[in-house]
């Protein structure tokens, strides 16, 4: 069960994961006692039996811990504290967390503004590059967008991504980038993380969109997050062009605001585009994801084509890739 939300990884990078995880939002609001009552109501069946001092009430939901104080101070904590605080900033008082880099801190109404969104797919996949895509949506767009479904790319079929970024595409001024898996394999060796690619990636992307629309601006860039505003400005130092001015970072980016939710719905496609081709190549269909299947897959690849040829398929430092020899060597 845990890998289908967390591909096998090797330790460096459960490490990585589990410091992102834990550098990530905490976010503060001050709301009016008539709106605290109606969040309690809210969230009565997350509840939880104890509250901590001075403290109204204590709700813990999947991915957001959500404290209220009797101050009127609500605090959300957790990766996914964007989505929750979005249903209450708009009647609140955003509170500043000076602790926090200016990153993390959204503009009000955001999801009503011109913005270039980012998002990333295949990093948990064995099988396949990693492809970022940035996309610019201008107010104007937003309706059309949302009439055309354009949603969470992980709510969507293929199909319906299929469909929906054959459109995008030709709607939206984006740009793509496609790390194949023998880069990607060559770049870890070397000793990179994978949150390094990504921050490398999404500037990239961004950089060449800004030049795109140029003379034109966006109100604001938005990055789905996968690290903290602090760590990925860290990955980026030495970089040419940094893209900074104006960037924020929200995890659940897609529900934020539809340029990243477009993304990926570009990076998906891209991204089934590249496993349909490597199947191809492959002569098997390549699974996607990390789990039992993708080992047997893997398996099958290293029988007729020798282990070598994973560096063209795969992330090899996935733990995938010891399973795959285990079952490929027991069956000759
Ligand atoms: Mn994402």
């Amino acid at each position: 069960m845990k890998d289908f939300f967390h591909p096998r990884l090797s330790m460096n990078q459960k490490k990585e994961t589990l410091k992102e995880r834990n550098t990530l939002s905490n976010r503060v609001i001050k709301v009016p006692a008539q709106m605290m009552k109606k969040m309690k109501d809210y969230y009565k069946d997350d509840i939880q039996e104890k509250t901590p001092p001075g403290g109204l009430f204590l709700a813990r939901l999947e991915g957001c811990t959500i404290t209220a104080y009797r101050s009127g101070k609500v605090m959300f904590q957790g990766r996914n504290c964007n989505t929750e605080l979005l249903k209450w900033e708009k009647d609140a008082e955003v509170m500043t967390n000076k602790k926090r880099t200016a990153g993390n801190h959204l503009p009000p109404q955001i999801s009503q503004l011109s913005i270039i969104g980012s998002d990333e797919v295949g990093t948990g996949d064995y099988f396949g590059p990693i492809t970022v895509v940035a996309s610019y949506v201008k107010k104007e767009q937003i309706p059309t967008l949302t009439t055309l479904g354009v949603k969470d790319s992980k709510h969507l079929s293929d199909t319906q991504i299929i469909q929906l970024a054959k459109t995008l595409i030709t709607t939206l001024p984006y740009s793509l980038l496609t790390l194949p898996n023998k880069k990607y394999n060559e770049l870890q060796n070397k000793g990179m993380t994978q949150g390094k690619m990504k921050a490398l990636l999404h500037n990239q992307a961004l950089n060449h969109l800004l030049a795109k629309i140029s003379p034109e601006k966006p109100e604001a860039i938005l990055v789905d997050q996968f690290v903290a505003a602090d760590t990925y400005f860290k990955y980026l130092q030495g970089q040419k062009k940094i893209c900074k001015e104006n960037v924020y970072f929200s995890t659940n980016g897609e529900s934020v605001h539809l340029a990243v939710a477009a993304s990926s719905i570009i990076a998906r496609y891209a991204f089934l585009k590249a496993m349909d081709q490597l199947g191809r190549e492959a002569g098997i269909k390549l699974p996607k994801g990390a789990g039992h299947r993708v080992d047997k897959a893997a398996a099958i690849l290293i029988a007729q084509k020798g282990e070598a040829a994973l560096t063209h398929f795969t992330k090899l430092h996935f733990a995938n890739t010891e399973k795959a020899k285990k079952i490929a060597f027991r069956s000759l």
